[in-house]
This record gives C-alpha cells, structure tokens and sequence, in this order.
C-alpha cells in the first residue's frame, strides 16, 4: 500500500525522503504541473523579450538556514551547484526612497531557480505525480482511505486551509494565512543603482523588491517585486489589476523612469502564515496521518517547511516503517 505524500512542496519532499529512509514505499502527489509548491519559478515564454525560457523566481525570494541538519543539506545542494550563497545584505526603504543597508545572514539562491531546490532533493527512491490532486482522505478502522484507496500513511504537507480541505479532522487554527502578489518586471537593460533586495518599510503597496538576476546569478534586467498583503488581498481576482500601482512605487523607489518590456502579476492566496504553531506537525490520534508545512516548526519559511516536513516523515517512518530511524 505505502504512504501518500500529498503536495511537492519542500516539505513534502522532505516528508517523503524521511518516510522512504524508514523503508516506507512512498509517492508524492501534487496538483502542479510540477512540484516546488511556493518555491515557485516561472519559465518566460513568448514574451517578445531575449529572456525566453528564463525562470524567474515568483514564490519565495530566497531562504536562510540555521538548523544544522537543514544546514548541512544546504551545503551538499551547494557541492552540486543547485543552490549558490547569494547575500548577506540587503537595502532599505522608505517613502522617500533607498535609505541604507541591513545585514542578516547568508541568503541563498538557486541558479536555475528555487523551483530546482525541490526537485534536486527527491530521492530516486520517491515516486512523484503531478497534475495529481486529492481531494478526500479519511480514516477508518486506524488506516488513512486516500480518495478509496487504503494506504499505509497520509502525510498532507501544505497550508493549513488547503488540508482542511482535503481532511475534515485536521483542527482549524486561528494563525491568518496573509496574500501576496509577486509582480515581474523585465526591462531591455538595467537602469537602478545596484542592490540585491529592497525591504519596502511603511508603504502601502509594495514590501519588496528582489533583483532576480543578481539572485539568479545572470545579471538579467528582471525585478520581482511583493504587493502589500493588504493590497494584495482586495485583487485576489484581477492581480494584474494592482501592476499600475506596483510599477509606480517600484519607480520611486528605486529612482529610475525605466519601464518593463514585460509585467505579470502573480497571486499567492496563502503566502505566509503570520505567525508559527509551536509543534513540528500536527498528527491524527486515531491513525498515521499528519499534517506538516511552514505553519509548524517556526514558520514561516522554507527551512521550517523542510523541518516541518522531516519530523512527520519520521514520525510516520517510525509508525509504519521497517527500520527506527536514527535519534535527531
Ligand atoms: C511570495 C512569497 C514569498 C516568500 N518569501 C520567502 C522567503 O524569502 N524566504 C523563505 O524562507 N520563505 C519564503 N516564503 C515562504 C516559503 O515559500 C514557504 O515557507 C515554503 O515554500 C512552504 O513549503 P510547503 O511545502 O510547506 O508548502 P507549499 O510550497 O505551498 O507546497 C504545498 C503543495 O501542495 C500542493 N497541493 C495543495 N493541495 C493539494 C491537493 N489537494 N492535491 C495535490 N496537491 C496539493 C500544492 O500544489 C503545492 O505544491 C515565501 C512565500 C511566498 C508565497
């Protein structure tokens, strides 16, 4: 029977590798015509631009790591060339336009987008469907029933309100989920003063502003940049509706009177959660079915969606697999 891993975001991936290093026969299904869920990299296509076939990255901007197992799984996508150290530092804004630099810690990025992140970690030992969605499991008799079919494990590795969807007994949770919608910008050449990132403080419509070629390593003229949630939140159904708005701050902020050759706004109903559960994942009393994702485990970003996703692949692992994995 195995497990079902369903969504191929980064912590389903990493569900699914955990529950296959249990001896646990696995399969991920996703709803997308491929996986890398929020870690999303939109491939250009005829956009009358040179940049054809150019992923831009429209989910998540980059990620950080902390967690030495997270770390050290970041290091070998790094010995691969998937992942690259793209920077410690980023601009600051404010109405008035760029006003300094903060510095954090080591930002990473991938060269052919963060989407290949994910991709890059599913083991060959993982079977993955997409344009594969689920819309039913339930538990009888302490076994997960996934649309039918009984299975060993169920493991819903995705937002919250979308596994509530899936799961009627998964608990309602009071966190908010907050919207973002990422605007692309392509321009025939590059016209700001260079930066990274720019962390848009006290505006009312942009939060951010990425410079997708520095990230992607390209030096490509693209930006991406992050409407306000609530902004974003009253053009749920017209994103492109917010572009007028997005270009003109983008504008001022950065000091240039440039316009893109090419803009497409992006919706991301469930962005981020606004605040973390302190458990790793939620799981059923009543059978080896859990819920994992960036909502747990300190969210809300990849590392804690990969956590998230390890420790209930372990813990299902140890539920239902061959061997105890190893202490963390
Ligand atoms: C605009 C934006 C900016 C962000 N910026 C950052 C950042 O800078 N740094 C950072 O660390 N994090 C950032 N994040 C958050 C980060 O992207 C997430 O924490 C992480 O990618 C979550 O991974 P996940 O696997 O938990 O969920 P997801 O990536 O959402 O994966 C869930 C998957 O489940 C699938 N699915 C859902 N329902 C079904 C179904 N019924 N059947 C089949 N499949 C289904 C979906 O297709 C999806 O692929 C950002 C997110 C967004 C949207």
């Amino acid at each position: 029977m195995g497990a079902l891993v369903v969504g191929g975001g980064i912590s389903g991936i990493a569900c699914a590798s955990a529950l296959s290093a249990a001896g646990v026969e696995v399969t991920v299904k996703d709803r997308g015509r491929r996986i890398g869920g929020r870690m999303a990299s939109r491939t250009l296509r005829d956009s009358a631009t040179p940049f054809d076939g150019r992923p831009v990255d429209i989910g998540a901007s980059y990620f950080t790591a902390r967690d030495p197992e997270f770390v050290a799984v970041v290091d070998a996508l790094v010995e691969r060339d998937v992942v690259r150290p793209w920077t410690t530092s980023f601009h600051v804004a404010g109405p008035g336009g760029i006003e300094g630099v903060t510095t954090g810690p080591m930002r990473y990025a991938a060269p052919r987008g963060l989407r290949s992140v994910v991709e890059a970690l599913v083991e060959e030992s993982v079977a993955v469907e997409s344009e594969a969605i689920v819309d039913n499991v339930t538990v009888a008799g302490g076994q997960p029933l996934i649309d039918g079919v009984a299975h060993d494990a169920a493991a819903l590795c995705m937002p919250v309100p979308q596994a509530r969807r899936v799961h009627a007994d998964v608990p309602d949770s009071p966190i908010t989920w907050e919207p973002v919608i990422a605007v692309t910008c392509v321009f025939d050449e590059r016209s700001w003063l260079e930066f990274d990132g720019v962390f848009v403080n006290d505006d009312p419509v942009l939060t951010w502003i990425a410079d997708d070629g520095r990230r992607r390593g390209d030096d490509a003229p693209v930006l991406v940049a992050h409407v306000h949630p609530v902004l974003s939140a009253g053009h749920l159904t017209d994103p492109s509706g917010v572009i007028p708005e997005a270009l003109a701050t983008l504008r001022r902020v950065l000091g240039t009177d440039a316009l893109p050759i090419w803009v497409d706004a992006h919706r991301w109903t469930y962005a981020k959660p606004l605040a973390a559960h302190p458990e790793p994942f939620w799981m059923h009393s009543e059978g080896p079915i859990g819920v994992a994702g960036d909502l747990w485990a300190d969210g809300p970003r990849v590392e804690a969606a990969w956590l998230s996703g390890h420790a209930l692949g372990r813990a299902l692992g140890a539920a239902v697999g061959e061997q105890t994995p190893p202490e963390r």
